[in-house]
């Protein structure tokens, strides 16, 4: 393992041996002779000549003293019996070695056999259990054949301890191990991870080949991960594996899909689908059946790491990565533009015109590769520290130095066709949004919705071209998000109010109705004009709440008038043209008309010309429900709009309101009265009744009734005032007259 983040996974050697030393020692029971009479070691080695105990014979160790004994149990610690005398240089050496084997060397698997030429000496039984001794026996008792049994028992209870032992340490490897390549999340880190668990549960070191291959769908299979000397293998494909004897056995695997334990190790991970893992670790010898065994709960443990590293690695391509054209997409250019890397100055979004016809016409396989078309080309376009992302549908983002990412560069890249797999080529052409970054720190999301703000109007003034986002437009289309989340706030909190306006009869000042405006106060006191807020809540869709609660409100205040006012009395209500398009409209306003109770008669609606623009169709017939309940239409700053005579026919108008620029505007001069003039006369023709707006003096009033114009409504008679003073204006008014 080269790699200095794998080095938390390098395992300590709990033996202290040298790696492989194990295996390659194992073949002879080692047994260590302690007696201070060279006589017994001679007849001892005697009486065991030549016999085997389960297959391995035995090798004899000598030691005349405890101290002898101690010296050469802390060298190896592979002895698996000691036939201790009892009676050495004291009377009771033998059971101080036992108590010395035990508690200072620490070690709990070595068998021990007392034999003692002294009956007397016999130690307690208990001595017998602390000191987990295997046998005590006289010296006279030690027959050959009885020497052997219980060496032979001593043996096997040896190796059956020195099974669970090691058994348990794999076990606890295993467990850590499998905990380890849980936490690892990358592909590479993950398999050079079991290269040095497999090390480390074999213990065996890196000289000894381990290393990995990985097979995916479709491509050849290489070389994931290794250790030590064969380091430099990583990366390279099976097929040029240096050592044919590894690649057969990594190959052989991989084809095969289970493990294989004949000349050497050779393991099989089973991962998704055909992604599968091989990996090989050169052993010396046969495996024994204990670690054969780990081995296999260890694959099948990382089998499911395996598995569940790569649904990670799928999400988080799924998360970052566009599936379609296999570019970054809007979460990845999102975290990039919040890196704030230097030298990335310029974001665009680029969104290709008339895709959605395309996809229309054509099937979506089309549409499918016309982008893949798109994002190969932008990306072959741009160097690669500029980032090209699909953000969505037929959107593209660029993100990158400002000279690369231009309006010209993305120009050129739409200037030619563009190849299409197997197809005619296609000519694209694209409009995009640019924001130059300021240092403001301005976190991805908003950059975007800036770079979207100015893909917006580039489309409006200037498809097929780019257009630079500008701070002040930035500014102003925050200070519009704001706006309208404050006038939310203040119709659900009831803070919008009306205000009314009377208009007279031009001839005998007599009141004939008023109209109702619309007036926003917000917590801190500030109006904001009708003409600022409407459009907003227009194109939010508030529009339609709000101007039911208008309609609504001016009806019940008609009803507050009864007694004050003759039943001619009409209330004008302005109503957008985004109520108009919402299909159960006239059904809404017919229900308050009945809710109220207001005939219908008493009611106008005032329409701006841009209604006409739509289905002109459907809107004369939502209209003609409405007038046939009573409810006349006027037409609304008239003058000033795109209504044709045509329409004010079809729409069947009872009224138009000529639109106060002419009357006392800026553009109010003799021209544009005598614009005003015009319509009169038009209207008196088409025999649809005519009122003026904006009127500041009695000079403008009489000019209107000279040319013919029945109502009006201005400064000149009341500015819009609250309830209470539209009350006062009205008694004012009558006693005036009285
Ligand atoms: P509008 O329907 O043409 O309303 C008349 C506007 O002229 C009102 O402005 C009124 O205050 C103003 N005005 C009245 N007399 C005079 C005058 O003598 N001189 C001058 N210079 N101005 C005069 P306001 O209240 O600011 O309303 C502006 C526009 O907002 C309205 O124009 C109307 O289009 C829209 N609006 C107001 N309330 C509503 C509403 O409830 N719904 C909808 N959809 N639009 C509304
Ligand atoms: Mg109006
Ligand atoms: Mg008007």
């Amino acid at each position: 393992m080269a790699s200095s983040d794998d080095e938390a996974f390098v395992f300590m050697d709990e033996s202290g041996e040298p790696a492989g030393h194990e295996h390659a020692q194992a073949q002879v029971w080692r047994v260590l002779l302690v007696d201070d009479e060279p006589d017994v070691h001679a007849a001892t080695r005697l009486a065991l000549k030549g016999m085997d105990i389960e297959g391995r014979a035995i090798e004899f160790s000598h030691a005349y003293s405890a101290a002898q004994a101690i010296e050469l149990l802390s060298q190896h610690d592979d002895f698996a019996v000691a036939l201790v005398d009892v009676v050495m240089g004291s009377n009771d050496e033998g059971l101080q070695l036992v108590r010395r084997i035990r508690e200072d060397l620490g070690n709990p698997v070595i068998r021990i056999i007392l034999r003692t030429g002294q009956p007397g000496y016999a130690p307690e039984i208990d001595t017998i259990r602390l000191y987990d001794l295997n046998d005590y026996k006289t010296k006279s008792e030690l027959t050959q054949v009885r020497l052997f049994t219980s060496l032979t028992m001593a043996i096997r209870s040896y190796a059956q301890i020195r099974q669970l032992e090691s058994g348990r340490r794999g076990l606890e490897q295993v467990l850590s191990a499998t905990t380890e390549l849980g936490k690892l999340v990358g592909l590479k880190t993950f398999v050079s991870g079991i290269v040095t668990q497999l090390c480390a549960i074999l213990n065996v070191g890196a000289e000894c080949l381990v290393c990995a291959a990985m097979r995916e769908p479709g491509a050849p299979s290489y070389i994931l991960a290794a250790a030590g000397q064969y380091d430099n293998w990583v990366g390279m494909a099976l097929q040029d594996v240096p050592d044919e004897r590894v690649k057969r056995r990594l190959q052989h695997v991989l084809d095969a899909r289970r493990h294989c334990f004949e000349d050497g190790v050779a393991l099989f991970f089973a991962g998704r689908g055909e992604q599968v893992l091989a990996a090989f670790v050169d052993m010396p010898g046969p495996l024994p059946e204990i670690e054969r065994r780990l081995l296999e709960l260890f694959c099948g443990n990382i089998a499911i790491a395996f598995e569940n590293l790569q649904l990670y690695l799928d999400i988080n391509d799924l998360a970052y990565q566009d599936v379609l054209v296999r570019l970054p997409n809007r979460n990845a250019m999102v975290a990039a533009i919040d890196a704030h890397e230097p030298g990335m100055e310029t974001v665009a979004l680029v969104d290709l015109d008339n895709f959605s016809e395309i996809n229309s016409i054509l099937d979506d396989s089309y549409g499918d590769a016309v982008l893949l078309a798109a994002a190969r080309k932008l990306r072959l376009a741009f160097p690669a520290d500029t980032m090209v992302a699909r953000l969505g549908g037929d959107l593209f983002g660029l993100y990158g130095p400002c000279d690369q990412v231009t309006s010209q560069h993305i120009a050129q890249v739409f200037a030619e066709p563009f190849e299409m797999a197997g197809g005619e080529p296609l000519r694209l052409s694209a409009t995009a949004g640019l924001v130059r970054l300021r240092d403001d720190g301005l976190p991805g999301v908003a950059v975007l919705k800036n770079a979207g703000a100015a893909l917006k109007q580039a489309k409006r003034f200037q498809r097929g071209k780019s257009m630079m986002f500008e701070a002040a437009q930035a500014d102003a289309a925050r200070d519009r998000i704001q706006m309208l989340n404050r006038l939310r706030a203040s119709f659900s909190a009831e803070h919008l109010f009306l205000h009314y306006q009377p208009f007279v009869h031009l001839k005998d000042g007599r009141v004939m109705g008023a109209e109702c405006l619309l007036r926003w106060k917000t917590p801190e006191g500030q109006f904001i004009p009708p003409d600022q807020f409407i459009p907003l809540a227009e194109q939010s869709g508030l529009m339609i709440p709000i101007g039911e609660w208008v309609f609504r409100t001016a009806l019940k205040w008609r009803r507050s008038l009864v007694g004050l006012v003759g039943d001619d009395f009409r209330v004008a209500v302005n109503v957008s043209h985004v109520q108009f398009a919402e299909p159960d409209f006239v059904r809404r306003l017919l229900g308050i008309l009945g809710e109220t109770g207001i005939p219908g008669e008493q009611v106008e609606i005032e329409l701006t010309e841009s209604v006409a623009i739509g289905n002109i169709d459907l809107l004369a017939l939502r209209l003609d429900e409405l007038r046939a309940r009573g409810v006349r239409v006027a037409m609304d700053d008239f003058g000033t709009g795109y209504s044709s005579l045509s329409v004010i026919q079809r729409l069947n108008l009872d009224r138009l309101k000529i639109d106060r620029s002419f009357i006392s505007g800026p553009r109010s001069g003799d021209d544009h009265f005598g614009i005003a003039r015009t319509v009169i006369a038009l209207a008196r023709h088409l025999q649809v009744a005519t009122i003026a707006e904006g009127i500041e003096t009695s000079e403008q009033r009489m000019a209107l009734q000279a040319s013919g114009c029945e109502e009006g409504q201005g400064y000149l008679f009341s500015r819009p005032l609250d309830e209470a003073a539209f009350r006062q204006w009205l008694m004012d008014r009558r006693a005036a007259a009285s």
